[in-house]
């Protein structure tokens, strides 16, 4: 063995794993490699689907490349980031300013960078289970502690304002809110939400609200900014186009503080050290952003009879078709996340049926358990495809399950 065949390696990366990108999806990719036919539905990425952008966004970026090749202000362009602030003005967000604004290469890196600006070392962030794991890895590489609360099933996965309050410490610094929902698709109504900001406010929490999917609700469901039901407390909210504009390759995203002019000093001189280490989000990127935000064109597709809504309502349908098999109707987002009865089939956990799917039927999901810790027996699936291709993922799913119903071993 040589020297180098053995580097030690960061010990805050043992308990990291992503399940989006994981040893699955590498599984994928070599079978897809040597010409077998995978069907992926793991990755939330419209333009993986045919879903292209506005053409109008993609130019606003293209004519201005020349214009794009130097670095931007730390916090990102002003033009971009009058924007946004006047996007979420008109959502009745009325004090957002242009400085309450951050531009960064997506939602992803400003995560990071806000868990890095607010965390010590153990400090604890209330997280719901399931997430994106995205949170719950960004959290543990900021040096603090995820801790999960529950979204419920059996009430429209949303959570209990009441069981996140039981789960506060001394250590609790942050609490995360992802609405609408992924996996679930669940958009927490303003209920819930003013009995989490109630939390938030009583043990002096800042508020992260990822609303990166704010504009995809179906059935007329209206979507309600975390921050419009908590004001006077500390709020970041994070939204970008790699939804909306339907470009996650562009790597765009933004923060919008409310809620923090009393108490905000030293987290904003926190944000603004952190920014500017990492001295610009993508300029040419950034060009995007007045014109996205300029065009309303997702309810297109996702009110009735629009692609996203279709192929959301045909999902939930041909899953609902087999026996055993529970999913809740997601109202916003792209993502149906259905349970298998383990009573009735033979699956193992849930790394081992998503394996098992992926070798024996080339039908790639993301396993429940790696989206925190909820009950075994859960799949996330993208309803991005078209119909003809979720057609099939569904089949492949009854088929495989089919063959492992528990009645033919009795
Ligand atoms: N937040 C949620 C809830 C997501 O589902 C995703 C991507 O799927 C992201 C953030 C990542 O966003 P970005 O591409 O802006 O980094």
């Amino acid at each position: 063995m040589t020297a180098h065949s053995n580097i030690r390696t960061s010990r805050r990366l043992s308990s990291i794993s992503y399940s989006l990108r994981g040893p699955l999806a590498a599984e994928a990719e070599r079978m897809r490699a040597s010409g077998e036919r995978v069907l992926a539905l793991n990755l939330g990425d419209p333009a993986a689907h045919g879903l292209a952008p506005a053409p109008e966004v993609v130019r606003a970026v293209g004519e201005q490349l020349d214009r794009s090749c130097g670095y931007s202000t730390a916090q990102g362009l002003p033009v971009a980031r009058e924007a946004v602030a006047r996007h979420y003005r008109a959502k009745g967000l009325t004090t957002v300013r242009p400085c309450d604004v951050y531009l960064g290469n997506g939602v992803s890196e400003l995560a990071a960078l806000t868990l890095h600006a607010l965390l010590d070392p153990r400090d604890q962030v209330l997280v719901p289970a399931p997430d994106y794991p995205m949170w719950t890895a960004s959290t543990v590489l900021a040096g603090g502690e995820p801790v999960h609360y529950r979204c419920d099933e059996a009430s429209a996965w949303y959570p209990d304002p009441a069981d996140i309050a039981r789960r506060v410490t001394d250590r609790t610094r942050a609490l995360l809110v992802i609405s609408p929902n992924n996996p679930t698709g669940a958009v927490w109504p303003p209920e819930i939400l003013d009995g989490i900001a109630d939390v938030a406010r009583r043990h002096r929490l800042v508020l992260l609200a990822d609303e990166i999917y704010a504009d995809f609700l179906y059935d007329n469901v209206p979507h309600t900014p975390m921050a419009s039901r908590a004001p006077d407390v500390p709020c970041v909210t994070f939204g970008g186009l790699s939804k909306r504009g339907r470009i996650p390759g562009y790597r765009v995203g933004w923060l919008v503080l409310t809620g923090c002019r009393d108490r905000g000093g030293d987290f904003i001189a926190a944000l603004d050290t952190l920014g500017s280490l990492r001295l610009c989000p993508n300029v040419p990127a950034q060009r995007a952003v007045e014109t996205a935000l300029g065009i309303a064109d997702t309810t297109r597709l996702t009110g009735p009879g629009g692609e996203l809504s279709e192929r959301r309502d045909l999902a939930c349908r041909l899953l609902g078709d087999i026996p055993g098999v529970r999913v809740v109707k997601p109202r916003g987002a792209f993502y149906v996340f259905p349970r298998v009865d383990r009573e009735r089939y033979r699956v193992g956990d849930d790394e081992c049926l998503a394996g098992d799917l992926l070798h024996e039927e080339r039908l790639f999901v993301v396993p429940g358990s790696g989206l925190g810790p909820v009950p075994p027996g859960h799949l996330r699936m993208v309803t991005l495809p078209p119909a003809e291709i979720l057609t099939e993922a569904v089949t492949r799913l009854s088929r495989f399950l089919d063959r492992r119903r528990t009645s033919r071993r009795l």
